[in-house]
């Protein structure tokens, strides 16, 4: 894919600045919230590096749903890359729940109601894809794979981080976007490891043609604590994600086993359903716990920061983890072009960005354990919270309608 961003663009970006409060900037992380935030620092005339453990980009991860303040943001980075992901992606129509048995329930509009609530679709994508979308606006000199961070220095004229191999480089600011197990928040903050919610997760991403997914379509299934999704991401590829309330939160001890794991909980289930896992590679399956972190009230020390999923790790419940990566990387950036100092910007963008993603965290948990409830458990508590604000509708509407330089709605 061609890079959008050319030398001469940043020079001319630069020119811009007056004197910029920070040269260099490494981000350790190329997954999406690293390399969103690369394309916005850059585009604000900044040196910005990257620095990712694996040694190649190549087929990774799973699918996942970019909503509208997801894109709203991505749009404000950078309008190509939503350019990109809708020609790379699903624009979901509808929405189908199934039984396990495989009869519909119920089928929702998904493109009608989000283009007239929220000016947006709502795209599937592979993980993968994206990443090579973002990475497609970066000089490839800029991207360093093949650097695994374990660990960083920080006093008051810049920050030393440390690689494996004995590699080394020095930054005037650090900003770790390196995951759920981020090892710049382990340094940082020491929070330990993370915290199991209550659900395991088996993903696989499978070229498969058959009438189970129209291309336009998502569809959920609803088991017994259990739920499947099917999720179009895009060039005749289909993703499907089987999700499970359990107190084993094991791993299995090969491929082959977990495979055989997820048939076992299959048994009873739509025939077409155990297709679909029956034709995966077992080294497709992506196999893990679900988990989450308690919110931080602060995420930045001198010249270290976090961002994404290594700030604020959340169940998937409501499909925002990526999303709000993207709406970090732009305000990060933002606050960077905007501040006289490193510790104004990193004040400002705390207060961007804490409160916002606290609340997702928060309900992103409750909602993790909602989706396994039987029906009259959903019922019983849809009754209960008849009379409690923010209604469903008032947070995602919260959720979905926040824009870049929007200030934010209490809940
Ligand atoms: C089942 C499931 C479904 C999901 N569905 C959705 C969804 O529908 N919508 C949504 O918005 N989000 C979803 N998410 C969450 C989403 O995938 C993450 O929130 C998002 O990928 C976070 O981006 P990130 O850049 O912070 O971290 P990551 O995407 O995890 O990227 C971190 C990067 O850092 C690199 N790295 C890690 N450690 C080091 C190191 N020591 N040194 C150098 N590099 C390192 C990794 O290789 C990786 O490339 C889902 C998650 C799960 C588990």
């Amino acid at each position: 894919m061609k890079t959008t961003n050319t030398h001469t663009q940043q020079k001319a970006q630069m020119g811009k600045l007056s004197k910029p409060i920070v040269e260099k900037i490494a981000i350790v992380g190329g997954g999406l919230g690293g390399l969103a935030a690369a394309v916005a620092l850059q585009k604000q005339g900044f040196d910005v590096h990257v620095y990712e453990r694996a040694q190649e980009f190549r087929p990774a991860g799973a699918g996942l749903g970019i909503g509208a303040n997801g894109l709203n943001f991505l749009a404000a980075i950078e309008p190509s890359i939503v350019e990109d992901l809708k020609h790379s992606g699903c624009d979901v129509r509808q929405a189908i729940l199934k039984k396990m048995t495989g009869e519909t329930v119920q089928s929702n509009p998904i493109r009608s109601r989000n283009l007239e609530k929220y000016g947006q679709p709502f795209i599937t994508i592979w993980w993968w894809r994206l990443q090579q979308i973002l990475a497609s606006k970066l000089p490839p000199e800029i991207i360093h794979l093949n650097h695994r961070c374990i660990g960083f220095e920080q006093n008051e004229k810049g920050v030393e981080i440390y690689f494996e191999d004995q590699k080394k480089v020095y930054a005037d600011l650090l900003i770790g976007a390196d995951g759920l197990r981020s090892v710049v928040r382990e340094k940082l903050i020491g929070d330990g490891t993370p915290h199991y919610v209550g659900s395991m997760s088996w993903r696989a991403v499978i070229k498969y043609n058959q009438e189970l997914l129209k291309p336009d379509e998502l569809v959920f299934i609803k088991g017994n604590r259990q739920r499947m999704f099917l999720l179009n991401v895009g060039d005749g590829y289909i993703c499907w994600i089987f999700r499970k309330l359990s107190s084993d939160f094991s791993v299995s001890d090969s491929a082959t086993l977990a495979k055989s794991r997820v048939l076992n909980e299959l048994a009873g289930w739509d025939e077409s359903l155990r297709g679909l896992v029956e034709a995966t590679e077992a080294e497709q399956i992506l196999e893990g716990p679900i988990c989450d972190r308690a919110p931080l009230t602060h995420w930045s020390k001198g010249r270290v920061t976090l961002l994404g999923d290594a700030a604020h790790p959340m169940a998937p419940s409501l499909g925002q983890g990526a999303n709000t990566s993207f709406e970090d990387a732009y305000e990060l950036a933002q606050c960077f072009s905007q501040s006289s100092s490193i510790e104004e910007a990193l004040t400002s963008y705390e207060k961007r960005r804490i409160e916002r993603t606290q609340i997702i965290q928060t309900r992103s948990a409750l909602g993790e354990m909602r989706y396994y409830e039987t029906d009259s458990e959903t019922s019983s508590r849809q009754t209960q919270e008849q009379s409690q604000t923010p209604t469903r509708e008032e947070f995602q509407d919260w959720l979905y309608n926040y824009k870049p330089f929007l200030t934010s709605f209490a809940v």
